[in-house]
């Protein structure tokens, strides 16, 4: 199937790293260009070495991307280098477990900066080139957002709010017939997991554990099966999906959980 996005040029947040390093690698593989930006200069320098060594073009932004100036510079870089700018993913963030009990309302406030308000200044800033360019904006959420996780208040209420974006924005922009989306994993192995699953007792028993409570193959989602469902939902051939919540978590989150009884 050929998507349709050579050439294109996309803006992935917290692209070098997990999630958002497979969607960047999958963009690059079907010939449109990721520009990653995210914490780490080495991370970003990295993603685009090993992708010009395969003939691949890709371009690191190395950014903080907790205030509106940073997301302002990062579009008018993008701008200045490529001078378009067809498709933004929303991905960067981090569950920091800011709790109810155990937060306080500055830690909170910190995190929704971390992890909320940069989906909606990128999506701003980079408004008028998506107008020009018809592209898309895809925003990555997580099952916190619709299942809760207990201790996590400020990372949940910012992922249940990028589902609201998703879902207010397609409303606002089918006029420029830009088109939004959202991923929402749920039990996906990245380093930002493995650091958090590291902080149990027994780490390996505990992702057996997860595991076994994933309905379909009782295994993690992989990084990459998030990518493929990214890359076809900014591509032409999701011409018509807009609006839309897509659960690439082997049925976490719809399905019966006691259905692990009859997998086992
Ligand atoms: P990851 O491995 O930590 O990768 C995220 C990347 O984003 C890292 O490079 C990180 O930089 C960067 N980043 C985070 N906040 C940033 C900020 N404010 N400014 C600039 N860069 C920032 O995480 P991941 O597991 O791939 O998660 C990606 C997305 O998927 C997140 O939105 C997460 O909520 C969502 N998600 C993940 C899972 C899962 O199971 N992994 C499940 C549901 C939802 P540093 O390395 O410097 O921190």
């Amino acid at each position: 199937m050929d998507l349709q996005i050579k050439d294109k040029i996309f803006l992935v947040t917290g692209g070098a790293k997990g999630i958002g390093e497979s969607i960047s690698l999958a963009i690059a593989e079907e010939g449109a260009i990721p520009v990653v930006v995210g914490r780490s200069r080495e991370k970003g320098n990295q993603l685009v070495q090993t992708l010009r060594e395969k003939g691949r073009e890709a371009y690191a932004i190395h950014k903080e991307l907790g205030s509106s100036d940073s997301c302002r510079e990062v579009v008018e870089e993008v701008m200045r280098v490529y001078g378009k700018l067809d498709g933004l993913i929303n991905n960067a963030g981090a569950n920091d477990g800011v709790g109810l009990e155990n937060g306080s309302p500055e830690a909170y406030l910190k995190s929704l900066e971390k992890n909320l308000h940069h989906y909606y200044f990128l999506g701003h800033y980079a408004l008028p080139a998506l107008k020009k360019s018809r592209g898309s904006i895809l925003n990555i959420s997580s099952k916190t957002a619709l299942t809760g996780q207990g201790g996590t208040s400020a990372y949940a209420a910012a992922k249940g709010a990028q589902l609201a974006f998703t879902r207010e924005w397609a409303v606002e922009l089918l006029r420029y017939g830009i088109r939004v989306n959202a991923i929402v994993p749920a039990e996906v192995m990245t380093p930002l997991y493995r650091a958090w699953i590291n902080t149990f007792d027994q780490p390996d028993e505990k992702l057996r554990e997860i595991e076994q409570r994933i309905p379909l193959g009782n295994r993690m989602t992989k990084a990459q099966e998030i990518a493929d469902m990214a890359v076809f939902l900014l591509s032409e051939r999701a011409a018509h999906i807009t609006g839309q919540y897509l659960f690439v978590d082997g049925g976490y989150v719809h399905l019966d959980r006691s259905l692990s009884v009859l997998n086992s």
